[in-house]
């Protein structure tokens, strides 16, 4: 039974974004939190912040090894960011549709970045790609207290 409602009422129904550097710069949080609470998803928890360049590295550590670490982290720490916990059935797989494709040129008509990113980089947002990274990811950002 526990298992059961873990999987049913925790697990499986949160996730983690940011709205990146560039769409914020760009003037994008409202409309991009407008599409999140309109796609379904409800807002836990909510800061607008900035990633250290240490804070961003350790973020993106698993792509430490990619041809685009370095870009990647002096981007994400280059201006302010929205961090958010979103709540939400299957909320996971859910967002990554929302969002669209890594590459805004491949993205669906309809998602976030289709309508937002300006490049495979610089793509507007993030949502966690597992469970297991949501809650680690939601947890690098918000302590205890901070989620709802
Ligand atoms: N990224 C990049 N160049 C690439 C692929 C990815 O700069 O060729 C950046 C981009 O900001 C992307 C992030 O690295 O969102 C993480 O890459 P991942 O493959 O995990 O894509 P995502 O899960 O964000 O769609």
């Amino acid at each position: 039974f526990c298992t059961k409602f873990k999987n049913t009422k925790m697990a499986t129904n949160r996730t983690f974004t940011m709205i990146k550097p560039d769409a914020v710069a760009n003037g994008h949080i409202g409309n991009i939190l407008a599409m999140i609470t309109n796609g379904g998803f409800k807002i836990v928890s909510l800061k607008l912040t900035q990633l250290t360049v240490a804070d961003a590295k350790a973020f993106y550590a698993v792509h430490a090894e990619r041809p685009f670490y370095g870009e990647l982290v002096e981007f994400m720490s280059r201006g302010p960011i929205v961090a958010a916990i979103l709540e939400k059935d299957n909320a996971v797989e859910d967002f990554r549709t929302l969002i669209g494709a890594t590459n805004p040129a491949e993205a669906a008509e309809g998602t976030i970045r289709k309508a937002y990113a300006t490049s495979i980089g610089e793509n507007a947002v993030h949502g966690s790609d597992s469970d297991e990274n949501a809650a680690i990811e939601g947890a690098f950002h918000f302590a205890g207290r901070e989620q709802f």
